[in-house]
């Protein structure tokens, strides 16, 4: 039975940081739908001494281990070459994978390049996977120790096709147990105070249980994982300790598992059938261009003005320019102002301006880089806040968008 994998991502391309390993992140992702977790990685060039290094390893630690990488035709594509050798397993050229390797490149009128035939050998006692998409096969080996041993090509599409087609089900029946993930969006928190309020959780879980917090572009995300022997018992382990979080979270919550934060937002607009605009200045249209991430937004959102000077901010949306003089273009005034006269421009029911300081110039020890004020203006009251962001310029563009977006979130739910 397989409790976890490991998986070794092989090429050197990965190790010079020319490729990114998105291998593994699909690779882990998709075992967990089959509740197999994956406790390690490894990452090797085409290299057979480092390949036999990490099979050793990683087959000493789980009862999977899958390899990505080096099923190519050129001769630097030794993975299979590599896992056959260090299993003792002799490699014979398999005439029915022969074939179809055949009739991909006479299909397109070429001659099958030598290399491409070893692509049709195969270790004794592999199951052999069809690749779809390009011309290497994958394999699956029980190497009747204990432990499961999948070789796959490198290119992502191929993974992906492969998996489906063929790991899926090599794999079903092979997992012990069940994994159930619940992921908990929340927003308008750090992550060290999210950990804090949620501490008795964190701490509370058994070696079958696990909360972790992490955080993402627009807020905190919580993953609670939970293992069980069957579904029914991991998913009633998951609902007590997300029902004890929601007790105590909820106010930062504003979604699970795949809602992201401008989807709340957008959801709550529309049910609650409020009109919406937007003034932006230094996020320089990113909060709306969020906003329209939503398909059917266009029933709540009205326009948005990106007034980035100050003689846009007068002449477009009414800003008083005496304001801007005495205050600045960053203040609680300016702000106030920007959303005050966006909603009486637009007559939308709730809006929001956003305008502050990005750099990297332009700051003073008065008003610092990443200074930001936030406005939101719903049925006719304003309220404003300060942020005080640190990052550089996108990050810190990025981040008041999402502290607009939860700011946003909140004054929908009162209303
Ligand atoms: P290979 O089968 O090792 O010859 O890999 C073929 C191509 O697949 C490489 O040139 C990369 O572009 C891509 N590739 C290989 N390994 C990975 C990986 N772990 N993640 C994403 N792409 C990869
Ligand atoms: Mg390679």
């Amino acid at each position: 039975m397989i409790k976890k994998a490991i998986i070794i991502s092989v090429g050197d391309e990965l190790l010079r940081g020319e490729t990114v390993d998105t291998n593994s992140a699909f690779i882990a992702a998709e075992l967990l739908k089959l509740n197999i977790p994956t406790t390690g990685k490894f990452t090797v060039g085409d290299d057979a001494a480092a390949i036999k290094d990490a099979l050793f390893s990683a087959s000493m630690k789980a009862d999977l281990v899958i390899l990505t990488g080096g099923l190519g035709p050129t001769p630097d594509d030794i993975t299979k070459e590599t896992v056959a050798d260090y299993y003792d397993l002799a490699l014979t050229r398999d005439e029915y994978t022969l074939k179809k390797i055949q009739l991909y490149f006479t299909r397109s009128h070429l001659p099958v390049p030598a290399g491409n035939e070893k692509q049709a050998d195969v270790p004794k006692g592999a199951a052999i996977f069809e690749n779809t998409v390009g011309t290497a096969p994958g394999f699956g080996l029980d190497t009747s120790g204990n432990c499961y041993v999948i070789m796959l090509p490198g290119p992502p599409s191929e993974v992906s096709a492969m998996f489906e087609k063929s790991v899926v089900p090599y794999l079903r029946g092979k997992a012990e147990g069940s994994i159930v993930i619940k992921t908990i969006c929340c927003g308008g928190i750090g992550e060290s105070a999210l950990a804090e309020l949620i501490s008795t959780e964190i701490s509370g879980c058994d070696k079958n249980t696990k909360v972790a917090t992490y955080v993402k572009d627009d807020g905190v995300n919580i993953v609670i994982t939970s293992y069980g022997a069957g579904s029914q018992e991991a998913t009633n382990k998951m609902l007590r300790i997300r029902d004890a979080i929601f007790l105590k979270a909820s106010y930062y919550i504003y979604g699970e598992d795949r809602t992201t934060l401008e989807e709340a937002v957008a959801k709550t607009l529309i049910e609650k059938k409020l009109k919406v605009a937007v003034a932006e200045s230094c996020t320089g249209g990113l909060f709306t261009a969020k906003l329209v991430n939503y398909p059917g937004i266009s029933e709540s959102l009205i326009e948005s003005f990106i007034t980035y000077s100050n003689w846009s901010k007068v002449k477009r949306i009414g800003v008083d320019g005496k304001t801007i003089f005495l205050h600045g273009s960053v203040s609680e005034e300016t702000s106030r102002e920007m959303a005050e006269g966006i909603a009486r421009e637009s007559g939308a029911d709730v809006t929001v301006s956003i305008t502050g300081t990005a750099g990297p110039g332009g700051g003073t020890s008065q008003k610092p880089v990443g200074l930001i004020y936030i406005a939101v203006t719903a049925k006719g009251k304003t309220l404003v806040r300060k942020f005080n962001i640190s990052g550089g310029r996108q990050k810190i563009r990025q981040r008041a968008v999402s502290k607009g977006m939860f700011f946003l979130y909140e004054q929908l739910r009162e209303l």
